[in-house]
């Protein structure tokens, strides 16, 4: 999620687990420290690979065996920042357990949105994500934020910052419940009318930009994949794009390589494949740009199938690199559109 969310749940995770004698401004910053160092794989880069650092995010770092490793550099970072700008020396051991865990606070942070997080690394590859919540949400953060400087500027530091995690459970806990609302409804809908030949299907559901009432909904099939924007409301549950189209969609790698005429073990078609993982496999065709693959779990609207990125093929040129794109310009009225569907 965002560095503000990362922050306050890291401090205040380190606050209610901390012992009541340590000085709450040093039990802070280690939380804040390892809220925040997770993240610092950004700034792995590799020049000559330009799928290296989307690779590289939320891999190692985010891992729980990695995790004792934030925790000691957490703590590490407090103890030299009193000792240096305080001057003060302070004792390192009872800050190991709040950081640890306000380190795992991250992890579970990142877990619960779409973008994929290698949580069992070094034993697993997979890129988990459980679809929750979307990788920014004010409903979340901002509470969340408000308890936490609460808990830093009041005597009733461990309450605020406890009342802070009870808020963020309960918000979870309804994000969990409006994702199976949206997954019932699509299942729904495809008995109903999407699959009457009976072809295998895959369905994924996702949250849409900053909210957990509009969900964004791929349904993959033979014919390739369908895109729909599901409100879960205060009353029944409403497919908003009852007709949608169906775009084309690979279902491998091996697929989209021999579509663009890549030899499996060129260049471009690895890239391919490596592209293919990171979007767990939802690829498709920018239906702008022919020659992009795109990761269809993101867009700036929940049923337009344009993605936010993708990679660029050279089909003449196998053994030269991807280009990684990035198509962040939203179409005029995208957010007022967004905002219409969530108060419907
Ligand atoms: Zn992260």
């Amino acid at each position: 999620m965002d560095p503000l969310t990362h922050s306050f749940l890291g401090m205040a995770t380190a606050l209610v687990v901390a012992r009541r004698d340590t000085p709450k401004g040093q039990v802070a910053l280690a939380g804040l420290a390892a809220g925040l160092l997770p993240d610092t794989d950004v700034f792995l880069r590799n020049a000559a690979d330009p799928l290296f650092f989307i690779e590289y995010h939320r891999h190692f770092t985010h891992s729980l065996a990695f995790s004792p490793v934030i925790a000691a550099l957490a703590a590490g970072i407090a103890w030299l920042i009193y000792r240096v700008i305080a001057r003060r020396s302070i004792s390192l051991i009872p800050l190991l357990i709040p950081a640890w865990l306000a380190g795992l606070s991250h992890i579970f942070c990142d877990l619960w949105t779409s973008y994929g997080t290698r949580v069992w690394w070094p034993f697993s590859d997979a890129r988990v994500s459980l679809d929750w919540v979307a990788v920014v949400d004010p409903l979340l953060t901002l509470p969340l934020l408000v308890l936490t400087v609460q808990a830093l500027t009041t005597p009733s530091v461990k309450k605020y910052a406890a009342v802070g995690l009870v808020w963020v459970s309960l918000y979870l806990g309804l994000a969990i419940i409006q994702q199976h609302r949206a997954i019932a409804a699509v299942q729904q809908w495809l008995a109903q009318s999407g699959n009457a030949s009976g072809s295998p299907v895959q369905i994924t559901v996702k949250p849409s930009i900053a909210n957990t009432i509009v969900w964004r909904a791929l349904v993959r099939d033979p014919d390739g994949v369908r895109v729909l924007a599901v409100r879960t409301g205060l009353g029944a549950v409403e497919i908003l794009t009852p007709s949608p189209t169906h775009y084309p969609a690979f279902t491998n790698p091996a697929a989209a390589a021999a579509a663009f005429g890549l030899q499996p073990d060129s260049a471009q078609a690895k890239d391919i494949g490596r592209f293919f993982h990171f979007s767990d496999d939802w690829v498709g065709v920018h239906p702008q740009h022919p020659e992009v693959l795109g990761d269809l779990r993101y867009a700036s609207l929940p049923d337009d199938i344009r993605p936010l990125w993708g990679i660029r093929l050279q089909p003449g040129h196998p053994e030269a690199r991807v280009e990684w794109q990035q198509f962040t310009e939203m179409e005029p009225g995208a957010v007022k559109r967004l905002w219409g569907m969530i108060w419907k």
